[in-house]
């Protein structure tokens, strides 16, 4: 029995996005592993992560382009939405992007910006898909945390704020200063231990205060009322810091930037942390709008239980215990088992059965689907990704969710 609240504000949907082999599937191993729901520590390198299935699917030819796992970090639910990176899967990343309310960018943090994560940026640029970037492989030899942000300026042009830096680099890398909290977050070992938080010390506080002065310059640009208050050198509370700088990111203003290395299990944390504190939450996405199927009328409306429901498909898989499964993001309304719902697109009733969440390491049968969700429906007969599942008085066609407010124009 599904006994949750409909608690919209504290879900995040988001999709890992990057160019291949920059570390998206290690690092959402090493999310998964830190929200505490993969419970062994796997490695891309001996094949154990939990995303690593899919792989395995696609090896007997079942096409599995992405997956979405629930998990939960601080009281809220994080849904991950496995985005492909393969460039020639951009169609599918594409269509993932249209569920995403959020995105963590992950760059090879020697490499920086990659042609594939140019394409994938620029898609999620269309569907103004906020988003914090992960400078990963902080160990590797030739990591430069600068130069990629440097990369992510010139070659994205969007301006990139550093919210940690690395302490120590290479193979001496060893944790992050966290410049809005004025921290310095040391992992003790590569083995997953919990990081040790302490004050920054000396030697390094130089290095975070120059950091630390031109994140919150980039914040007052965006907002006039930390502007007076910084320039009036009235203490302003890190948590009202992370405000602005949430609201910066939900409009599409400044990109956060996180450091890490996923494989070595530092800054993997903190970067749970910024999905919670600057990612939007459904919620944030205020208008849908579809149109009718037949007539073409243009209609918008909100994220609500109480309009009428609309779903949209976006991926459907054959899982190998649970046969079809379509994995569908709730727009407004509710999907509920028992009930009937309409699909457009055929013309057809279809009767809604099992429901599902799908956590890394097990599935968990639920009763509905409420608006903000993304879960699975089990056994949905006649359904293809991209359809629209709509109540059957009130037939819709999906076309794109919109942000309040776009204050950049995106040609
Ligand atoms: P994906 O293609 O983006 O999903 O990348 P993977 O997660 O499969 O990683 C690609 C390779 O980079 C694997 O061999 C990983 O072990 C390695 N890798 C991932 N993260 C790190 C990191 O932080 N540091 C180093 N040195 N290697 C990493």
């Amino acid at each position: 029995m599904d006994k949750r609240h409909f608690e919209p504000e504290k879900i995040r949907n988001i999709g890992i996005i990057a160019h291949i082999d920059a570390g998206k599937t290690t690092a959402t191993e090493r999310m998964l592993f830190y929200s505490g729901i993969t419970h062994k520590l796997g490695s891309v390198d001996d094949g154990t992560t939990t995303t690593d299935w899919m792989d395995q699917e696609r090896e007997r030819g079942i096409t599995i382009v992405s997956a979405a796992i629930t998990t939960q970090w601080r009281d809220h639910q994080i849904n991950i939405i496995d985005t492909p990176g393969h460039i020639d899967f951009t169609a599918e990343v594409q269509r993932a992007l249209r569920v995403l309310d959020g995105g963590v960018v992950v760059f090879d943090g020697v490499h920086g910006v990659e042609s594939q994560s140019e394409t994938v940026w620029r898609q999620a640029e269309r569907y103004r898909v906020p988003r914090i970037c992960f400078i990963n492989k902080m160990d590797r030899i030739g990591a430069d945390f600068q130069q990629a942000l440097a990369s992510i300026r010139e070659r994205l042009h969007v301006t990139p704020v550093a919210v940690n830096i690395p302490i120590g680099a290479e193979s001496t890398f060893v944790g992050v200063l966290d410049l809005l909290d004025m921290q310095q977050i040391r992992w003790p070992d590569e083995y997953g231990a919990a990081p040790v938080r302490e004050p920054i010390s000396e030697a390094l506080l130089p290095a975070a205060l120059e950091a630390r002065r031109e994140l919150l310059e980039a914040i007052c640009e965006t907002d006039d009322g930390l502007l007076e208050q910084y320039l009036a050198d009235e203490q302003v509370a890190p948590s009202q810091w992370r405000a602005g700088l949430r609201r910066a990111t939900l409009e599409n203003r400044l990109y956060p930037v996180f450091c890490g290395s996923a494989l070595r299990n530092i800054g993997v944390q903190p970067l749970l942390d910024a999905v919670v504190d600057l990612l939007p939450s459904p919620l944030d996405r205020l208008e849908v709008v579809g149109h009718h199927p037949v007539s073409g009328e243009e209609e918008h409306w909100k994220l609500s239980l109480d309009e009428p429901l609309c779903a949209l498909v976006f991926k459907t898989v054959t899982d190998p215990y649970a046969g079809q499964m379509a994995y569908v993001r709730v727009y407004s309304g509710r999907l509920k088992t028992g009930e009937a719902v309409f699909n457009p697109r055929t013309g057809h009733k279809l009767r809604i059965g099992r429901l599902v969440r799908v956590f890394a390491d097990r599935r968990e049968d639920i009763d509905t689907i409420p608006a903000g969700e993304i879960d699975a429906v089990v056994g949905l007969k006649d359904a293809i990704t991209g359809d629209t599942l709509c109540a059957l008085d009130h037939p819709l066609v999906l076309e794109s969710i919109q942000f309040p407010d776009p204050v950049i124009n995106i040609a």
